[in-house]
């Protein structure tokens, strides 16, 4: 069964001012968003099809996996994507005490120079986000999920939700994750391809 939203409605995201949810409605632009790698074949394969379309994008890595593949995240800058902090080791906001997510966020800052913050699974506690929004981060959440992480869901399905909730503005989340790697085959060519029929191009978060 689904237990996520695919899109997250603006009654909702008006509420909760302090995240950013999307970007302005008014220009053709979206605002496409990798979580979880860097992963190097997933990640290179993303960068490809980026290239190809003239797309840029914004990255929410974690620490530990740029510690571990520092070429990926200078070749991200050095493309004109932008990258942000995701935690050291994608904690769960909702299972820690606050000091110890907020020496993982730090940790993670070693290795990932950003302003932008994306906690994992999207969960963040008050106090945390305080303390976050505190050391001068902009934490960046989504209004469309793709579903590319749902190995229960086929690749029709998920297009299907990418074309109804995209918008001007949109902030998309996908994983370049080994998981999801076989879903982003079927689904960002076509995607993409739409986007660009649609006369929409995709911009990096900074
Ligand atoms: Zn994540």
């Amino acid at each position: 069964m689904k237990t996520y939203p695919d899109h997250i409605p603006s009654w909702f995201t008006d509420r909760f001012t302090s995240f950013l949810w999307h970007k302005d409605r008014m220009e053709p632009v979206v605002y496409l968003t990798f979580d979880d790698g860097p992963t190097p074949e997933v990640t290179a394969f993303v960068l490809e099809l980026l290239k190809s379309f003239y797309f840029y994008a914004t990255f929410f890595w974690i620490g530990d996996c740029v510690k571990k593949n520092p070429a990926i995240y200078k070749d991200v800058l050095q493309k004109g994507h932008a990258v942000g902090n995701h935690t050291h080791n994608h904690l769960n906001s909702w299972s820690v005490l606050r000091s110890r997510y907020l020496r993982n966020v730090d940790k993670a800052a070693r290795f990932i120079e950003s302003n932008l913050f994306r906690p994992p699974y999207g969960k963040l506690s008050y106090r945390k986000y305080k303390a976050i929004l505190e050391r001068g981060y902009e934490i960046v959440l989504w209004d469309v999920l793709s579903g590319d992480f749902d190995t229960n869901r086929k690749p029709a399905s998920i297009l299907e939700n990418l074309y109804a909730n995209t918008q001007n503005g949109s902030i998309i989340v996908f994983h370049d994750s080994k998981k999801c790697f076989e879903t982003l085959k079927e689904v960002l060519p076509a995607y993409f391809s739409f986007l660009k029929e649609k006369g929409l191009t995709s911009k990096s978060l900074v």
